[in-house]
């Protein structure tokens, strides 16, 4: 079985980025930027947007963290954004989730110019990338199809089983993985019989926030599995895939920690640089 070191692929990553903004220095005499608003005092939150910012300088951007309190108005925040949207030193804008009850998160996704929406979820981004043109990609998928790819180049009549439909995971996975020419079923809780659309994947991607939900006699011999999940139990931080009983049977299989999770931040900084790249041309 193949153990899919994402700590590797993501450090790989932050190399050839690293060179990238270096070249881009040199054509253009100027970095991407990325800037990061956090709301609040959320602990993972604010590890997030530490670990967001330290990769950040690791690669050479530019890097800006914006901090409110709970308290902030909503208004504030969306005057920030128009502020950032018409800032040429900011490439990328995310603002860090969740947002305080009191804040429309649809509002502020889409207060975001959607050539600076680095997360991908502003509704001009979903369409583009449904729509098979280019667009930013929610960075968790992306990293995820980057995992696959480096396992499997041609996924090209590859049948695919995404369980969970989340905007943020699933469906943009589903799409990433159609546009490879995969035959994609997309799972979720009213799904019928999960074990049964598994046994007939060749790539499963779980996406759900359920502890070890995928079972080793759910995956056949030499599929690809990647674990999405990161959900706090007992026994430690553990995926929606039950590693030891997946391993056995897996081709190729995420650990986590030290799977998904670290591609997500490097996608992050590629798609800053990507906004970057958009806005010289
Ligand atoms: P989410 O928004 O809660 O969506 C979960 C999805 O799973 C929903 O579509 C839901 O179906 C489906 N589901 C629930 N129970 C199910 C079941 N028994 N069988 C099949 N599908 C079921 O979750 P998310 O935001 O996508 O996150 C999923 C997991 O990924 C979480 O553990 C989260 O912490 C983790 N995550 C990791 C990263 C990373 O960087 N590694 C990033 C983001 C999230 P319905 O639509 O029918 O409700």
């Amino acid at each position: 079985m193949i153990l899919i070191d994402g700590k590797k692929a993501a450090a790989e990553l932050r190399a050839e980025l690293k060179e990238e903004v270096a070249e881009l220095k040199s054509k253009h005499n100027k970095v991407p930027g990325l800037t990061v608003i956090l709301i609040g005092d959320l602990t993972p939150s604010q590890i997030y947007v530490r670990n967001k910012e330290k990769s950040a300088n690791e690669v050479g951007l530019k890097s800006e963290v914006i901090k409110y309190p709970d308290s902030v108005e909503e208004k504030t925040v969306l005057e920030k954004i128009q502020e950032l949207n018409s800032d040429e030193t900011v490439s990328g804008i995310l603002v860090q989730l969740p947002l305080p009850k009191h804040i429309d998160k649809q509002k502020v996704i889409e207060a975001i110019d959607p050539s600076k929406d680095v997360d991908g979820f502003h509704p001009m981004n979903v369409g583009n990338l449904s729509s098979g043109y280019e667009s930013s990609i929610p960075c968790t998928p992306l990293g995820c199809y980057l995992l696959i790819k480096k396992i499997e180049p041609n996924l090209s009549g590859k049948k695919a089983v995404v369980v969970g439909r989340s905007n943020l995971n699933g469906k943009p996975m589903t799409q990433l993985l159609l546009k490879e020419n995969c035959t994609v079923i997309i799972t979720h809780s009213k799904t019928k019989d999960l074990k049964a659309e598994c046994l007939g994947a060749d790539i499963i991607v779980a996406a759900v926030g359920i502890p070890e939900l995928v079972r080793g006699d759910w995956v056949k011999k030499d599929a690809i599995v990647i674990d999405v999940g990161i959900n706090k139990t007992d026994k430690g931080i553990v995926g929606d895939v039950h590693f030891d009983e997946v391993s056995k049977n897996a081709k190729a299989l995420t650990p986590v920690p030290g799977g998904v999770g670290p591609m997500t931040i490097a996608c992050l900084l590629k798609n800053t640089i990507d906004c970057f790249k958009r806005s010289q041309i």
